[in-house]
């Protein structure tokens, strides 16, 4: 063997040991860029989902009130504090939604997320609020924006925003995700107008247990009736169902719809009493459990989309 020969050999070796060595230290800050994600708290699953969809592989979420629970009054767990003690962002709707009990308020106290400078996103900034008109509750605002798909198209955008403020490193993958993600809804809202607009606007009467669907109303043109206006203790009194099966008489309903996260029990009673049949399950306040139809935000839009064109249809 030549003296050439045998330090080319040594040359190779040597950058072929310097190679493994860098792709070994590149693979080694992989692994603690990962296990750095940014630590999320949301407050219910439809959250939870849209954060998601937007910080993707960069985010560790945790979820307060559970899948199929309402949200409107939750009790933290100690795992709950723990988490939201340590997280990096929390998202919250507002719009009074977390108001009951003031459980949200109390959360963020506790866990000194109340200052003004904490990482505490509101979702639903940007959007138009509506109002409660029940005596009682009037002049509060309604919490169900996110049944309007373009204010889900503002709590991506929100999201968005919230997590390139405390992760600005990944601020192009923030970006690059919301994108993709406001086009599907886009796609998915247009595809709605279109859908309702098949059904004679005078027919485009919505009748749910809880009045969660303004919102949605006044974006695809019907009309929201309800047993009760919000989520809170007296539900489903005599008086409220009283109310309601007038209405449905006068107005010729034929199709009345239950929430998922609702106790069915007063739908049910307002069915028996009109004769009118539930025409199928709608999601308003939570997602459907994992693996099922409506455990996405868009699954969730789609199958309401779905039930409510079907069941009004003739
Ligand atoms: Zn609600």
């Amino acid at each position: 063997m030549s003296k050439k020969i045998l330090m080319m050999m040594v040359t190779l070796l040597t950058i072929g040991l310097l190679a493994a060595c860098s792709s070994e230290e590149a693979e080694g800050n992989a692994e603690d860029r990962s296990d750095e994600k940014v630590q999320v708290v949301t407050t219910y699953s439809i959250i939870y989902d849209i954060v998601k969809n937007v910080g993707g592989d960069k985010v560790d979420i945790h979820s307060l009130a559970p899948i199929g629970s309402n949200p409107h009054e939750y009790d933290p767990l100690p795992e709950d504090v723990k988490k939201t003690t340590d997280a990096d962002a929390v998202f919250y709707n507002g719009l009074n939604l977390e108001a009951g009990n003031a459980w949200f308020d109390s959360l963020m106290e506790t866990t000194g997320k109340d200052g003004e400078d904490a990482p505490v996103f509101l979702m639903s900034d940007g959007v138009e609020a509506m109002y409660l008109t029940t005596e009682g509750n009037e002049g509060e605002e309604d919490p169900h924006a996110w049944l309007n798909i373009e204010n889900g198209i503002q709590y991506a955008k929100n999201a968005r925003d919230g997590l390139i403020e405390v992760d600005p490193d990944n601020k192009e993958v923030y970006e690059k995700n919301a994108e993709e993600y406001i086009a599907e809804l886009q796609e998915l809202h247009d595809t709605a107008v279109e859908e309702f607009n098949e059904i004679p606007e005078e027919e485009r009467v919505l009748v749910t247990s809880e009045g969660a669907f303004k919102y949605f109303s006044e974006a695809y043109g019907f009309q929201a009736e309800y047993i009760w206006e919000i989520n809170q203790e007296n539900q489903g009194t005599p008086n409220q169902i009283t109310r309601i099966v007038d209405i449905i008489n006068e107005k010729e309903i034929t199709g009345l719809f239950l929430e998922t996260s609702i106790d069915p029990r007063s739908m049910e009673a307002v069915s028996n009493e009109t004769d009118v049949p539930i025409m199928g399950d709608v999601f308003t306040d939570s997602l459907a459990e994992p693996g099922n139809e409506g455990d996405t935000y868009i699954s969730m839009m789609k199958s309401n989309v779905e039930t409510i064109k079907e069941g009004l249809s003739k």
